[in-house]
């Protein structure tokens, strides 16, 4: 199988946002050229008392499992997990580590934890705070990257830049993102070291005509050396499938990238764009 562009970060019935079926997903995705993809569903470290968040991440592995078997040569699932806020809770996160054989684990940065708010940023009102407590909201965002850049163990660097998806998408406020170049920098430099994919997260390009994160970013990881890139969708619906990929490999081809990678057995392959 000549293998497409892979699509690195898609959600399922197994995420506690989305109702699709993987196996829906996987038609939508060969629909749109796409025959290989991963499925990495939501594992909300900070939701672990709220609900069970283990045994849906366990369906999705052996939906996986049973979908490749059938689905042989047509696409290829990889079996992923997403996982959010793991240095809330070091004790949750060493329980999942090993919970299962990923081919991919993307971190992720979805909440805000400060004086004027703890929770999920969709939950947010950011039409609210002056731009001076925006500011220390998205530096507080920055400094949780770094943190969890210093404790976890993970494949790919999702949505750099995840605030903005709300900030600038739903709330049409402006931000001056050169303020936080020097964390962005740090941030950069320390995914390079360790070999960790900066993921190109197609999903706010409807929203704000950009990616996650932004284009100059993304340039400025190029200039840096880095190479490692993921493409990821975000699909929570079968429509969203491999969204925007074709504006996102045109960009990076621009830039100057000649690859986009996947991941399996949590090891990176190249293809070639
Ligand atoms: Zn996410
Ligand atoms: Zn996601």
């Amino acid at each position: 199988m000549v293998l497409s562009i892979p699509d690195m970060h898609t959600h399922s019935e197994y995420s506690h946002d989305s109702k699709c079926k993987i196996e829906d997903m996987m038609r939508s995705q060969i629909e749109k050229g796409t025959n290989i993809f991963a499925v990495t569903d939501h594992f909300d470290s900070y939701c672990y008392n709220d609900y069970d968040i283990f045994t849906p991440i366990k369906k999705a592995y052996d939906t996986v499992a049973q979908l490749n078997k059938l689905h042989h040569g047509e696409c290829q699932l990889l079996a992923g997990i997403e996982i959010s806020e793991a240095f809330w809770h070091p004790d949750i996160y060493e329980k999942i580590k090993y919970y299962l054989d990923f081919d991919v684990i993307i971190g992720s940065v979805h909440c805000l934890r400060s004086k004027y708010y703890t929770g999920a940023y969709s939950g947010f009102d950011f039409s609210k705070p002056s731009q001076a407590v925006l500011n220390e909201l998205l530096d507080l965002y920055f400094d949780d990257v770094l943190t969890m850049l210093d404790f976890m163990d993970f494949d790919i660097l999702a949505h750099l830049t995840c605030p903005l998806r709300y900030i600038i998408g739903h709330y049409h406020r402006e931000v001056d993102i050169s303020r936080f170049i020097p964390k962005i920098h740090k941030i950069l430099d320390v995914i390079i070291d360790r070999n960790i994919a900066l993921e190109v997260n197609t999903s706010s390009f409807d929203l704000f005509n950009d990616f996650m994160p932004t284009t100059n970013i993304i340039k400025m990881y190029y200039d840096k050396g880095g190479r490692l890139i993921t493409l990821g969708s975000d699909a929570h619906i079968i429509e969203r499938a491999s969204i925007n990929f074709d504006k996102a490999v045109k960009v990076l081809k621009e830039i100057g990238f000649d690859g986009v990678y996947y991941y399996k057995k949590r090891k990176p392959h190249k293809i070639n764009i």
